[in-house]
Formats: C-alpha cells, sequence, structure tokens
C-alpha cells in the first residue's frame, strides 16, 4: 500500500514536470513573429557592433614571410631575435592578432571585434625557427619560444603561425625527429605548409617535376605527422607555367589540394572574402626596416601605410560566421560569401 502511494505521488510528479517543460507554444500563437522579430534585432544588434568597431572584412591582411631567427644574420632575410620581438610588439600594439594562413584562406579568422589579422609566415623550415629539448620545451631566442613569450605578455595575441616545410625539417635527420618536431608544431596550434621537397624554383618546371616536388613533401609530413597541408609556398614566389599545378595534384595514391598558394612579395593581401583574392598567388611581405628596397616595400613600411589606411585594412566584427563591412564597399564581396554578408 504505501510502496503503491508513493508511486503514484511519483508519477504524478513526472507528468507535471513533463506537462511544464513540453509547452512550446506561447497562449496567443505569436511564435513565429516572435521569432523573425528576435532574428531582425539580432541581426540590428550586430550591424551595430561592426559598425561600433568599423569592422571592414573586405579589407587587406598583412602576410608576413620570416626566415631565419639568429643572433648574427648573414642575409637581409634573416632577423636577429631582438628585431623579431620588436616585430611581435609593434604587432601587439598595433592591435594585431596573428592568425594561420590555412585560417586565414578558408576565411575561418576568429579573432576579437575591433582586431586586425596577421599571417606569420616562416619559410624554409630551419632550426632557428624551432629546436626542441629533450623534453619538447623550445628552446630559448628560437622563434616559436619568442612569439609564446610575446602572446604572454599579450593576452589575446595568439602564438601561432605557419611553417612551409622542405626537406631541411628544422635541422633533424631521422624520421622520429623530424616526427617530434612536426607533432609539436601540430599539438601546439601551428600550421604546416608545403615549401616543395628541394626547394626548388617551379617555373618552367613540367607538370611531373612540380607534382613530385610538392607531393614527395606532402606524403612525408602526411607520413610524419599525419598532417594535410592547407596551403603552399612558392619557392622563391616563382609560380609553375600553370599555376594549377602548385594547388592541386598527384604522386602515386597522395594527392594534395591547397586553398591557397603564397608568393614571395609586395604587398598586403586581400580579404579572403573579396574579388580581388587570388587563392593561387597571394602575396606577402618581407619582414623588414625601411632601408634600401624595404623602403616601401617591406613589413614596417606597409605596417605603417595599414595604420595610416585603416579603411583600406582588415578589422575584425569579431563575429567569425559572419563577413561585415561598410555598405560601400558591397560590388567587392565574392559571391560565395553573400550569405555571410553584413553590410552596415
Ligand atoms: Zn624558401
Amino acid at each position: 500500500m504505501r510502496l503503491r502511494v508513493s508511486i503514484g505521488v511519483g508519477l504524478a510528479a513526472v507528468v507535471a514536470l513533463a506537462g511544464c517543460g513540453s509547452d512550446p507554444v506561447p497562449k496567443s500563437g505569436t511564435g513565429k513573429a516572435d521569432t523573425a522579430a528576435q532574428t531582425k534585432q539580432t541581426r540590428a544588434a550586430k550591424l551595430a557592433a561592426a559598425a561600433k568597431v568599423k569592422a571592414n572584412e573586405l579589407g587587406q591582411v598583412p602576410v608576413l614571410m620570416f626566415h631565419r631567427v639568429i643572433r648574427n644574420p648573414t642575409t637581409t632575410d634573416d632577423r636577429t631575435p631582438e628585431q623579431f620581438r620588436a616585430d611581435l610588439e609593434r604587432l601587439a600594439r598595433d592591435g594585431y592578432v596573428p592568425v594561420t594562413a590555412a585560417e586565414f584562406v578558408t576565411g575561418k579568422m576568429d579573432i576579437p571585434a575591433g582586431t586586425h589579422p596577421v599571417v606569420l609566415t616562416f619559410d624554409d623550415s630551419s632550426p632557428s625557427q624551432v629546436t626542441l629539448d629533450e623534453v619538447g620545451v623550445p628552446k630559448a631566442d628560437t622563434a616559436v619560444a619568442i612569439l609564446r613569450e610575446v602572446a604572454a605578455r599579450h593576452p589575446g595575441f595568439r602564438p601561432v603561425a605557419t611553417f612551409y616545410v622542405t626537406r631541411d625539417m628544422f635541422g633533424k635527420a631521422t624520421p622520429e625527429e623530424q616526427a617530434q618536431t612536426l607533432l609539436w608544431l601540430k599539438q601546439n596550434g601551428f600550421d604546416i605548409g608545403n615549401h616543395t621537397r628541394d626547394h626548388v624554383n617551379l617555373r618552367g618546371k613540367s607538370k611531373q617535376e612540380v607534382e613530385e616536388q610538392i607531393g614527395s613533401i606532402a606524403q612525408q609530413i602526411g607520413a610524419l605527422a599525419y598532417v594535410k597541408p592547407v596551403t603552399l609556398a612558392l619557392p622563391y614566389g616563382n609560380q609553375p607555367s600553370h599555376k594549377e599545378w602548385a594547388a592541386r595534384g598527384k604522386l602515386g595514391n597522395v594527392s594534395y589540394d591547397h586553398s591557397g598558394v603564397f608568393l614571395a612579395g609586395y604587398t598586403p593581401a586581400a580579404s579572403p572574402f573579396s574579388r580581388s583574392f587570388d587563392p593561387l598567388g597571394i602575396p606577402r611581405i618581407r619582414a623588414m626596416d625601411k632601408k634600401g628596397d624595404c623602403a616601401q616595400f617591406c613589413s614596417t613600411a606597409w605596417l605603417d601605410w595599414l595604420k595610416n589606411n585603416p579603411d583600406m585594412r582588415y578589422t575584425s566584427d569579431g563575429d567569425v560566421t559572419t563577413v561585415a563591412f561598410p555598405k560601400f564597399k558591397d560590388p567587392f564581396l565574392r559571391t560565395t560569401y553573400k550569405t555571410r554578408a553584413l553590410p552596415y
């Protein structure tokens, strides 16, 4: 008897709860109108927020090209640890947040409202970029160590970058050590790109040679770290006779399919949402001070220019699902992104 009563009470409670929870229709039946009004309100709020930070997701993005970070530079492509630290400090001060080349070309730049994306790229896989000690900690003054150190000082400055790998493999000779380095990069949010196996000038090469150069290093990266590079950087910035060959090809049973191919010079890159964006030839900027032939076309000069021309620079609205921009720029929007557009 006692038992039956308690079951009865229990059931009643369940029924009452279910009744309460399963009552999705408001009394007046205006659910649809409410939802529409809400959507409209949300969009208005998004537009206002985008306008407030002057979001411009059709603006230009600096893709910086680094090589070695070494104490005694031997070429103008090298940066000292001090110079590299200063490069990053300036970016943080100017409101830039690093994104990877893969995030950039696929339009997945998830950075706070009002900030600007910057892509940090490192060519040639030299030990000065990443060398790990016996327990997998980056050695002092390597590029990754400096990047993490600056990021720790500037909350929100993401320690991410893209490394364009050749057979040099950060100076590691055995597959085990190569795997350690590539896996560390992957596990720590870094992006691994293709830079051809032998750092070959692809201009004038046959399709077979191009596929051999790109496909073989892709195979090696895949076997060592289970990574399929999303982008490629052309050695010397030179495109093959058919520029598509750098993007798509096949070697044996391994195919490569890059969403972006990077050049070596000399301007900021178009937004991936802009009609001006050419995924097969994305420009980069050499990391260099305003000196000699870098007076106008290297990083210091371009970062000054972008700072002085904020309406030309990419500024995020903080929402990775939308493409926000001043209405006037509408004709520049790539049709593939129309459904995500937020013109204000
Ligand atoms: Zn190179």
